[in-house]
């Protein structure tokens, strides 16, 4: 793709970083045909080639975006099915982090979409804020059709029930037997809130596969969800704090690797190197962390999966999170993982389809999550499973919402077959 920036824009690094991927476009529009929103929608400018030339448009012109380009940006779920499809290598996660960022900078929204972004930013980050706001949100859960439109997706994705914290989740797990490796886990912002069980199934899966597992405190959120809010100042501030913290461990101990169990802030972790790449004081340490960052399921099978126990099994429909198949390309792994541990698995249609969640999309853009949600959820009910498994928090909670089948992490149920308890979500939903 042919563009028109000139030398004292491209001596800007975004604007530079937004060049080198707009030239490696071809215009060839196989992505188009992948793309959930354009599925939906069925408009050029609601899929990744029409979101390409937007953006182009918008960073050639410099200055405030125009409202509609705005509008197909926000629409784009940063699902990178796109960037699985196309055959040119096209960097759109880089690109529409970008535009996001210049949005963010430059663009005037309405005062509520504002309130509410800005809210996102300053909560879910945050443990104690995010569980004070989740309790809060439940009292509320009844009064959700009453609530002003903005409110009413936040207070229906609300729990029912909040789980009570685990007793213990950061510090350091003693590895059982012989100590193989040592390895950092990331505890993460909203989801040991939401399914404390998911970390407790981790550590106790990696403990018995012979890791000592160190949770440091100073570790929290990855950044994600505010760099998707294009607010980088914010974003770029929890990953140095990450990096800070790991490398305090690494140089205490070492580590064979940062493990993370939910999808979407492995997508983020392993960019790390990119996202600090023009700053001397971390670049190179970033670069160190983002090398050893493992899915979870890629260390179990690094370490190699133990012999089931009897008695465990059943149905598994598979859903694989865009952020780990798209975004870290690990889609047959947990697939396998879950085979070896003795289960049936079963992939539905449209496996590379977004189930809407998307961070905050669901909050954000609540009418197409919610249709792409049940789209999911009915192909996933389609293959008649006891479960669903995913690997990554934000799909669980969009697909919890919306299918009476329990939805549970897959490393909960690696952890079930070799040793563990069955899936607190399988046992709630007996009963
Ligand atoms: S990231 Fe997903 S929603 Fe966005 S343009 Fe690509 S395929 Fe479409
Ligand atoms: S598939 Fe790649 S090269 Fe083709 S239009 Fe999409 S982004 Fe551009």
């Amino acid at each position: 793709m042919q563009t028109r920036f000139t030398l004292a824009q491209l001596a800007d690094p975004d604007i530079k970083a937004a060049n080198d991927i707009l030239r490696a476009c071809v215009h060839c529009g196989f992505c188009t045909a992948t793309c959930p929103t354009y599925s939906l929608l069925g408009d050029e400018l609601d899929g990744p080639r029409g979101r390409i030339y937007l953006i182009k448009e918008m960073l050639e012109a410099g200055g405030a975006p125009p409202v509609p380009a705005v509008t197909h940006v926000d629409r784009c779920l940063s699902c990178l099915s796109c960037m699985t499809t196309c055959p040119s290598g096209v960097n759109y996660m880089h690109l529409v982090d970008i535009a996001r960022k210049r949005v963010e900078e430059t663009h005037r929204r309405p005062i509520i979409e504002r309130l509410l972004r800005r809210a996102l930013a300053e909560i879910l980050p945050y443990r104690g804020r995010f569980r004070m706001t989740l309790r809060l949100a439940s009292w509320m859960r009844a009064l959700a059709p009453l609530a002003p439109g903005a409110l009413r997706p936040l207070l229906a994705l609300a729990p029912r029930r909040i789980p009570r914290a685990a007793a213990r989740d950061t510090g350091v797990f003693a590895a059982q037997g012989e100590t193989k490796r040592r390895v950092a886990l990331l505890a993460g912002c909203v989801q040991p809130t939401l399914a404390p069980e998911i970390n407790a199934a981790t550590i106790r899966l990696l403990t018995r596969l012979g890791c000592e597992v160190v949770v440091p405190e100073a570790a929290g959120c990855c950044g994600a969800l505010t760099h998707h809010l294009g607010r980088e100042a914010d974003a770029l501030a929890c990953v140095r704090a990450n990096v800070a913290a790991w490398r305090t461990e690494i140089d205490a101990g070492g580590l064979d690797a940062i493990v993370v169990n939910a999808s979407g802030c492995g997508t983020m972790l392993k960019d790390y190197g990119y996202l600090l790449r023009d700053d001397p004081g971390w670049a190179d340490i970033a670069a160190r962390v983002a090398e050893i960052v493992r899915d979870v399921t890629e260390l179990v099978d690094e370490i190699g999966m133990p012999e089931p126990q009897d008695g465990v099994g059943g149905v598994v429909a598979y859903q694989s999170a865009c952020s780990l198949r798209h975004g870290q390309k690990v889609v047959d792994l947990p697939k396998r993982l879950l085979l070896a541990a003795g289960f049936e698995v079963r992939e539905p249609a449209e496996a590379h389809l977004c189930c809407g969640s998307a961070g905050t999309y669901n909050i954000l853009q609540p009418d197409l999550a919610a249709r792409l949600g049940d789209r999911k959820a009915r192909n996933l009910e389609a293959l008649k499973p006891a479960v669903i498994a995913s690997g990554n928090i934000g799909c669980m909670t969009q697909l919890g919402g919306v299918s009476e089948v329990p939805v549970v992490h897959t490393v909960e149920l690696l952890d079930w077959a070799t040793g563990g308890g069955r899936p607190v979500g399988m046992e709630t939903a007996d009963g």
